[in-house]
């Protein structure tokens, strides 16, 4: 593979340690890693190699094994356009970072990924929200590689639910179209100031995680189930069921993804027999064998 991937032109890395890039800090090795600076880049390297995985800051992925599976890396596409009332975004453009650039031009709407470490193309893939928002509320449209063609689908033909959207794992986001509403940033900025301290305040934030670890079986809270069954510092390895919040399994120093993965289960389990209720997972595992 060394020689063709020199032919392509685009970055990459060879035995890349994924506990560098997860917000986990606990992943196996990559054969390859590749930084494609353009949906050109990313179609070209899509058509070459089929078996790949997309990768936008890794905050809600576990990786336990990647076999030859390559891996793409959309942190170098991470351009911001505005037209009036409008911006596109590439995929790889962190959440945050958009967010603030959309509040110097007086434009509203992102204000409710406050503290989500992600990218717009994970963002969308898992529906992110918080803050009583979701980033589907202010999405027109979403640019996918699909069939080695790129492709404008409006929102209305993606079906956003809870923390999950039809988007398939061979349809490529390269850019999505935002709607935001011109208002006044200064207010903007005071609100996201009470989401942070909300979030500092019942977050571990600073430890490793990838935030909530299951999806809440609505009405309930997976968080309130596992701190009832007494769960909460229960621990394989490094990986341990925060004491702050028991929806998060932090990596306390050194945790493999199997610590952690162990630990999922372990907790899905006891929730289980405790309570009858199946926990779905939130994050995503790659086990690629
Ligand atoms: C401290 C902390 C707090 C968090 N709080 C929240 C929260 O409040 N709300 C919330 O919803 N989430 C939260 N998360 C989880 C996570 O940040 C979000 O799900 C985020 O949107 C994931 O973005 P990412 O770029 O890291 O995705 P990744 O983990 O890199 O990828 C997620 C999925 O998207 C796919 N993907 C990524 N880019 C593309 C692309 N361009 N095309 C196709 N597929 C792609 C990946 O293959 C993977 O399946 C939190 C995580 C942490 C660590």
């Amino acid at each position: 593979m060394q020689d063709d991937v020199s032919k392509l032109n685009i970055e990459f890395y060879k035995s890349f340690d994924l506990s560098k890039y997860c917000t986990w800090r606990s992943g196996c090795l990559a054969d390859y890693i590749f930084y494609p600076k353009n949906s050109y880049d990313l179609n070209k390297l899509i058509s070459f190699k089929k078996n790949f995985y997309m990768v936008g800051n890794g905050s809600n992925t576990l990786f336990l094994n990647l076999n030859d599976t390559i891996l793409i890396s959309t942190k170098k596409m991470n351009s911001i356009e505005f037209d009036g009332e409008y911006v596109t975004v590439e995929c790889g453009a962190s959440l945050n970072v958009v967010m603030n650039k959309c509040l110097d031009k007086g434009l509203l709407g992102f204000e409710f990924s406050t503290g989500i470490p992600g990218t717009i193309g994970g963002a969308l893939i898992t529906n992110a929200g918080a803050n009583g928002g979701e980033i589907s509320d202010i999405l027109k449209s979403v640019f996918l590689i699909k069939n080695g063609k790129e492709i404008e689908v409006g929102k209305e033909e993606i079906e956003f639910k809870y923390r999950s959207s039809s988007i398939k794992r061979n349809e490529i986001i390269t850019k999505a179209k935002f709607l935001l509403q011109k208002g006044d940033p200064d207010r903007a900025r005071m609100q996201i100031k009470e989401y942070l301290k909300y979030r500092n305040n019942t977050q571990p934030v600073r430890w490793p995680s990838a935030g909530s670890v299951f999806k809440n079986p609505l009405p309930n809270y997976a968080g309130y189930i596992i701190e009832n069954l007494g769960l909460k510092g229960l621990s394989v390895g490094d990986a341990q069921v925060s004491n702050i919040h028991s929806n998060y399994i932090i990596n306390k120093n050194n945790a493999s993804p199997e610590n952690i993965l162990s630990l999922i289960n372990a907790v899905k389990d006891k929730v289980f027999t405790e309570t009858g209720i199946i926990l779905e997972n939130e994050v995503r595992i790659i086990d690629e064998k």
